[in-house]
């Protein structure tokens, strides 16, 4: 495909995702496969999955990665409908609406739960978590957000995986936000999940999980969802590469390119850095425009950032118009107790994008 076809966007997307993605990434999506050809099934699939477990660190070899139609939170059902067991019981640690969201779906799935709550501006407690499982056997399972993107918060992975897993308990993480965009070493934990257009910097369609195949291979006959269920899809792909219903395969292809797109990059650790350096600019020069962000710079991310309504006379909508019509969107605030919107500083944006950011909302905003 001749990349100079493809149209340029209209506009950069500083979101959490969909993000803005590559050329080469949306050229990937313009020509057709057949769901049962080696083509799509070993060509594509298999070759995804291999590169996704390859993406856990130095012990890769003890997982195997699941692909699953829908947006991430599909994969995120799937995994807790899928995990816990009628015997079970699954903690689910919050601090931001993604939690949240979990605790809906344990809701809704009628598993047998409860819910461990931090306000949206602290991060996960390792030492409250192990308190907590020490004095509630019945737990299985526990689950949390890494990258809370509700304020763009790094919860402590290493550490909760640590207490997690020194009690016994299987880890489910939803890596959503983070996942690609730092160099990992996914440790002990057993499930991770995160979508095709996040950090990995595909276009939206599906979601994946990679788990710890021990622990995959005990949840046959779990699930509280048919289309959902993790361990049947993961038997069928892993016989053959295939789906178990229609996947999106031009999204699948477009995703191989961007996972492509990434080892060119030089891989999770060289973006890590491109991210960190665009955050790092994006946060300098709006303190210098007179805006304040929600976190303290030792709980950020590189992914997203909240910032602070300058004043009460802040008109977000009217500003954002003004942003978008200079050729960057912006995105609201998602937690429930500051007035917030967001700039996300992952995809295919590079330093460069962000001091033309900068410069737009110095000339819309005036000097601070
Ligand atoms: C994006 C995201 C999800 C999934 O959201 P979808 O809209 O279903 O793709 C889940 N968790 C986190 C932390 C996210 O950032």
């Amino acid at each position: 495909m001749d990349e100079t076809l493809i149209p340029e966007n209209p506009y950069l997307l500083l979101t959490p995702g969909p993000l803005s993605s590559s050329k080469g990434v949306r050229a990937a999506l313009l020509r057709d496969w057949c769901t049962w050809d080696g083509d799509y099934n070993e060509g594509v699939v298999q070759n995804i999955r291999r590169r996704l477990a390859g993406l856990m660190g130095p012990k890769a070899g003890d997982f195997t990665a699941v692909l699953m139609q829908g947006s991430g939170s599909f994969a995120v059902e799937s995994v807790l409908g899928s995990v816990v067991p009628q015997a079970g019981r699954l903690l689910i640690l919050t601090n931001g609406a993604y939690g949240q969201r979990m605790v809906r779906m344990a809701e809704t799935l009628k598993l047998p739960h409860r819910a461990l709550a931090w306000p949206e501006t602290a991060a996960l407690e390792p030492a409250v978590v192990d308190q907590a499982l020490a004095e509630d056997e019945s737990i299985t399972q526990v689950a949390l957000v890494h990258c809370e993107t509700t304020t763009g918060i790094l919860n402590p992975l290493p550490e909760l995986t640590r207490v997690v897993k020194a009690r016994g308990k299987t880890l489910i993480v939803d890596a959503m936000s983070s996942f690609g965009g730092l160099q990992f070493d996914a440790g002990d934990l057993d499930f991770l999940i995160s979508s095709a257009n996040k950090c990995l910097q595909g276009v939206p369609g599906f979601a994946f999980v990679i788990a710890r195949r021990t622990e995959l291979e005990k949840c046959r006959g779990l699930a509280r969802s048919h289309c959902l269920d993790l361990y049947d899809q993961w038997r069928e792909m892993e016989a053959a590469g295939k789906w178990r219903f229609t996947s999106p395969t031009h999204v699948v292809r477009a995703f191989l390119q961007a996972l492509e797109e990434l080892a060119a990059e030089g891989g999770p650790a060289v973006r890590q850095a491109r991210y960190a350096e665009n955050q790092r600019l994006l946060v300098e020069g709006m303190r210098a425009l007179g805006f304040e962000t929600l976190l303290p710079d030792s709980l950020q991310s590189p992914f997203i950032t909240a910032f602070k309504y300058p004043g009460p006379d802040f008109d977000f909508l009217e500003f954002y118009r003004r942003v978008k019509a200079r050729g960057f969107v912006l995105y609201p605030g998602k937690v429930s107790r500051a007035d917030t919107f967001r700039i996300g500083s992952i995809g295919e944006v590079y330093p460069e994008d962000m001091r033309r950011l900068l410069a737009v909302i110095r000339e819309i905003r005036g000097p601070a």
